[in-house]
């Protein structure tokens, strides 16, 4: 297999490799939240602050 290339922005599931998607329920003016359509990651990103954090479900890790 090749190179795997890490974004620094990185905004794919690292347990299924889809692409997060922020949810328009808890959109707010300082805070969105991305999360793996699988439910196995969420993020809250808060742009203001250049912070993201991230929940990972802990059930779900390497087989
Ligand atoms: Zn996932």
């Amino acid at each position: 297999m090749g190179n795997l290339i890490k974004r620094l922005t990185e905004d794919r599931c690292p347990v299924c490799g889809k692409k997060l998607v922020i949810s328009d329920e808890k959109w707010m003016k300082s805070m969105y939240v991305k999360s793996c359509p699988e439910g196995h990651i969420k993020k809250e990103v808060y742009p203001h602050l250049q912070t993201t954090i991230e929940y990972k479900k802990n059930s779900l890790g390497h087989r």
